[in-house]
């Protein structure tokens, strides 16, 4: 079906390749690495290949010192990560959050080779962070720190090289700081040097719900292949911000009953329903969930482990883990945020009959909408939001159904058909293109 000959129940001479470079070594790296190796080991992925893809291409790591409001210099940690370039330039978000380490981005650089992969974008995966507490600062702070960072990875990103975006703690005003600093060094404006940034310099139509809408998209394509019927069911969202508020916005439109959130702060839980748009403009005021009205407060854990359709957790990595993968009471996963599931927490999830929609098929329609962002940028030609609406429903379902044959036609998961598809396309760049020199 796929083009490449499936050998599944070879033995693999490579299981000694497991070890991690110290640089890299991370719970994220290892997590994503075990994705691979897994998938690499099902079928029998070429050896050279597996060696090559286990590893950022490259990775930069920054320091920042930058004046602080109250005339303090702080001196910043930042990282760039590429992870392989063999279909074309790196795409993939900057993350501003306290835990950014290097071994994070490259993992998170590597699972946006997948992801673009899969979804039959012309890129390769890339991520980067600051370590930093964006909560704790000034706008102007921050827009100082952002523009040295742009300054520092500037060898490196540009769009025909690589193409940030936003992440955790980053938005379309550091997108817009970003694409001015790397411009005012060109010397004329360059919108295709990021995506998710204003629509007034170039952004896209869509772009903002792109990633909740794709979920949400996923999610009611997997219910339509399980037989759920909309009517009755229910959904949790872990994590209320971009990716969060909008599938918990659009579910709750699809008609699904959206009965628990949560953020940093904590859960809040109502068993009829939460008013979703009024759950939004309460975050919007208060910058918290803590105190909203209309719902009992839980915790995040409690969130997870209520008895619902469908959780969505959309936050950080690692939230579904061995501790708590037995007590999730869904019937399916959809995995909003990138790695939020550990492998420990991925085989009870198996186990327990849970479906889960992978994290490279589940928030890809993020970087597909980025996707388009970018080509009318380099076309500097508009597209209707509709279309794009109507291009990311195609690319996103087109790419569910492919997987989800792919699983039935080989008896395995939604991750391992996922990886599966996603690293083979890759593994044919590699081979057509051949090693250099
Ligand atoms: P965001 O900064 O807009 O929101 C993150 C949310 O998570 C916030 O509401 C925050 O309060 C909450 N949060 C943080 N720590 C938490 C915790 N311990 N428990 C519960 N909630 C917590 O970030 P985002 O852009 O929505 O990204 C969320 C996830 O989705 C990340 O894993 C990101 O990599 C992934 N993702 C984002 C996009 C995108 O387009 N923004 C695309 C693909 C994947």
């Amino acid at each position: 079906m796929m083009g490449w000959k499936l050998v599944t129940n070879k033995k693999s001479p490579l299981t000694y390749m497991t070890e991690i470079p110290s640089e890299f070594d991370s719970p994220t790296y290892r997590d994503v690495l075990s994705q691979f190796d897994a998938a690499a080991e099902w079928f029998c992925l070429d050896p050279n290949i597996r060696k090559r893809l286990r590893l950022p291409q490259r990775a930069l790591c920054v320091t920042m010192p930058i004046r602080m409001d109250n005339g303090d210099v702080h001196v910043f940690q930042g990282f760039r990560g590429q992870h392989d370039t063999s279909l074309g330039p790196t795409k993939g978000g900057i993350r501003y959050h306290p835990d950014v380490n290097l071994g994070e981005v490259a993992a998170l650089a590597m699972n946006m080779t997948w992801k673009c992969s899969l979804a039959g974008l012309p890129y390769g995966g890339a991520k980067g962070g600051i370590r930093c507490n964006p909560k704790n600062m000034s706008r102007r702070e921050l827009q100082r720190l952002t523009r040295r960072y742009t300054a520092e990875i500037f060898p490196l990103i540009g769009p025909d090289h690589d193409i940030p975006a936003p992440d955790v703690g980053t938005d379309e005003h550091v997108m817009a700081w970003i694409m001015d600093t790397y411009s005012q060094q060109r010397g004329y404006a360059v919108p295709g040097v990021v995506t998710g940034k204003p629509i007034c310099i170039g952004g896209s139509l869509g772009r903002e719900e792109a990633t909740g809408r794709g979920v949400v998209y996923v999610a009611l394509e997997a219910m339509k292949h399980l037989g759920i019927k909309i009517d009755g069911t229910t959904a949790v969202v872990q994590g209320f911000g971009n990716v969060g508020s909008i599938s918990a916005r659009f579910l709750s439109e699809a008609g699904i009953k959206v009965i628990g959130v949560s953020d940093s702060t904590c859960g809040i839980y109502n068993s009829n329903g939460l008013n979703i748009p009024d759950v939004i403009a309460y975050k919007k005021a208060k910058h918290t969930l803590d105190g909203f009205p209309d719902g009992e407060i839980i915790t995040n854990e409690e969130l997870l482990e209520l008895e619902c359709t469908v959780v969505i957790p959309a936050a950080l990595s690692g939230q579904i883990k061995e501790d708590n993968a037995h007590r999730l009471k869904c019937r399916m996963v959809v995995e909003g945020a990138n790695n939020p599931t550990t492998k420990e927490g991925d085989g009870i999830l198996k186990d327990r009959g849970i479906y889960v929609i992978p994290d490279i098929l589940a928030n890809s329609g993020g970087v597909i909408v980025s996707y388009f962002e970018w080509v009318q940028d380099l076309q500097k030609y508009f597209w209707k939001e509709k279309e794009i609406n109507e291009k990311l429903h195609d690319i996103i379902i087109t790419a569910f159904n492919r997987v989800l044959r792919f699983s039935l036609s080989e008896n395995i998961d939604m991750r391992m058909a996922s990886m599966a598809i996603a690293i083979r396309r890759l593994a044919d760049a590699h081979l057509a293109r051949g090693l250099y020199p």
